[in-house]
């Protein structure tokens, strides 16, 4: 079932845009206090608790909602902002605040991206040329962390691409953990697709945290850029089709059809 077409998660993300609009919020990053406190979330605690954070019901309309304090910043905010959402998603329904069904899960991030990241905002902050670097950006100015950027803004549709999530294993290697939503072509590899580490191409993302990638597609010849950047084990990688070339950077020639090598790093220094 996909979430969007059902009529409670459109019901739910229209309230939650009708509350930045009730909160007046005219710029990233949103204030999430103030929406917290239009929905009647009267405590914010940060404490050391297991679990990303809780949303208690004090009664009369008026909740507490409890953060982990080893969170980090971008994600106790999407923590807060799920908890609005369930919120939201009770006053829309019988009132009950049950937690830990999938759908309602998923329809709670989904309000939480809402609030975090605008559509309206997002929109007008997104160019041509998006890459990492421009996710990156925009997850300084939204105050998001950077996947949950980028997801955003391939889900909205503006743009066509593909992030890729690679985590780094002990060896070396890489394995493909989350698969693009928002793309125009097909990958040759699926969620689980592992990089061996003695690929030159792995080895110099190893020495290098970010830069720009070509990739052709071995089968087809289609040429793909993009570019990355690595976080710790995490690698993201966003790629797009070379028809839509990034402005200011050098196009490069194609790798030849059905050549073996995946991808090529940029050259240094660009
Ligand atoms: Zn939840």
């Amino acid at each position: 079932m996909n979430a969007e077409t059902t009529g409670r998660a459109h019901r739910v993300l229209e309230a939650a845009r009708r509350l930045l609009d009730d909160c007046a919020i005219e710029r990233a990053p949103v204030d999430l206090v103030r929406l917290a406190r239009h929905v009647g979330i009267g405590r914010i605690r940060e404490l050391d608790i297991r679990l990303d954070g809780q949303l208690l019901e004090r009664g009369d309309g008026d909740y507490e909602v409890i953060l982990s304090r080893n969170a980090s910043h971008t994600r106790r905010r999407f923590t807060l902002a799920h908890e609005i959402g369930h919120i939201l998603v009770a006053a829309h329904e019988d009132g009950s605040m049950s937690c830990g069904d999938g759908p309602t899960e998923e329809l709670c991030n989904r309000v939480a991206a809402e609030l975090l990241m605008p559509g309206r905002f997002v929109h007008a902050a997104i160019t041509a040329d998006m890459d990492v670097s421009g996710f990156r950006r925009l997850a300084t100015q939204f105050q998001c962390s950077l996947e949950a950027t980028g997801w955003r803004v391939l889900n909205l549709g503006q743009i066509t691409g593909a992030l890729l999530v690679w985590r780094q294993q002990d060896d070396g290697s890489l394995e493909l953990t989350a698969a693009p939503r928002t793309f125009g072509f097909g990958l040759p590899f699926d969620p689980g697709h592992v990089l061996e580490g003695d690929l030159p191409f792995v080895r110099q993302l190893a020495q290098r945290s970010d830069g720009p990638l070509a990739y052709t597609h071995p089968a087809s010849g289609k040429a793909y850029r993009g570019d990355y950047v690595r976080l710790n084990k995490v690698l993201l990688m966003f790629l797009k089709t070379d028809g839509a070339a990034v402005p200011g950077r050098r196009r490069r020639a194609a790798a030849a059809p059905g050549q073996r090598e995946l991808f090529r790093s940029g050259e240094a220094g660009e």
